[in-house]
């Protein structure tokens, strides 16, 4: 069961859907006002409007995070507008797979600008005032929570790029990790298997399709929710606790 988040500032990234939709919500109902990032505005605003109604507070931010002048303005609006900043979860990101022998090579900028310049982007822009937080605020300690992925572990044909990706963002992880747990910023990886979300639905090359179809359609996939109950323990924990990775499958995922 996680600890209460009362008083709190989260700005969540990825909020318009999946996993970054449900983690904005579990932290809001843990007592966080959220901050929700993403670009689809209508998206975020029925997310903000449920979390009113529940009696919770969020602020819509719509924008694109691979712009920087974009990132950085989203923390400062947060910090600005919510007044502090004490945890960051990054779960912006796509997943367009296929051979690297016929790929465009368009997809694969727009993927790493999503899902490692974006999430480094934000991690910048946040650090000081996730610093400032677990320096001054009364929890003394603050969260930068990144999503990999089971992609970030385990390479396969047909999902380098997506591979490269997800290392990147491991290996970012963990050097930061370093850099600032001293000073009381816990720097988490979380790593899920599949999930239902919408991430699947942007591939369109009909082999990828299939190679998806034959690997998940016959197993129980995870909900967005079991990742998101996952983050918010995570962030809730004691000062003293930093669980630094969670590799995370559904059951019937082997590989
Ligand atoms: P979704 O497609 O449901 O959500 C992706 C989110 O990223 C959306 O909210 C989208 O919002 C946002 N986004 C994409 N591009 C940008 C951008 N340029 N600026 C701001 N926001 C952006 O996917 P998931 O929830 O499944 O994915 C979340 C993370 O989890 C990703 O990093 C993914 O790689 C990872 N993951 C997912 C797994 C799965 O099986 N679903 C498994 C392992 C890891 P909008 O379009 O409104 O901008």
């Amino acid at each position: 069961m996680a600890g209460r988040l009362d008083g709190t500032v989260a700005l969540v990234t990825g909020a318009s859907s999946g996993i970054g939709e449900a983690t904005a919500a579990a932290l809001a109902r843990a007592g966080a006002t959220v901050a929700l990032v993403a670009r689809r505005r209508t998206k975020l605003e029925a997310l903000a409007q449920r979390i009113q109604e529940a009696g919770g507070r969020a602020l819509v931010i719509d924008t694109d995070i691979t712009v920087e002048e974009s990132a950085q303005e989203a923390v400062r609006r947060t910090v600005d507008e919510l007044g502090r900043l004490d945890t960051l979860v990054n779960a912006a990101g796509v997943m367009l797979l296929g051979r690297i022998e016929t790929a465009d090579v368009e997809s694969w900028k727009r993927m790493l600008d999503i899902n490692v310049n974006g999430l480094m982007l934000m991690s910048h822009a946040a650090l000081p005032h996730l610093l400032a937080a677990a320096e001054k605020e009364p929890r003394r300690v603050a969260d930068l929570v990144n999503i990999s992925s089971v992609a970030g572990r385990v390479a396969r044909m047909g999902s380098g790029v997506y591979n490269a990706s997800k290392w990147a963002v491991n290996a970012f992880s963990e050097a930061l990790r370093q850099e600032v747990t001293r000073r009381h910023v816990r720097v988490s990886l979380i790593e899920p298997g599949a999930v239902a979300t919408e991430l699947a639905g942007h591939n369109t090359d009909p082999e990828v399709l299939q190679r998806m179809k034959e690997r998940f359609a016959s197993i129980e996939v995870l909900h967005a929710e079991d990742i998101a109950e996952i983050i918010a323990f995570t962030v809730s924990r004691p000062r003293r606790v930093a669980i630094n990775e969670v590799l995370v499958r559904p059951t019937e995922q082997a590989d």
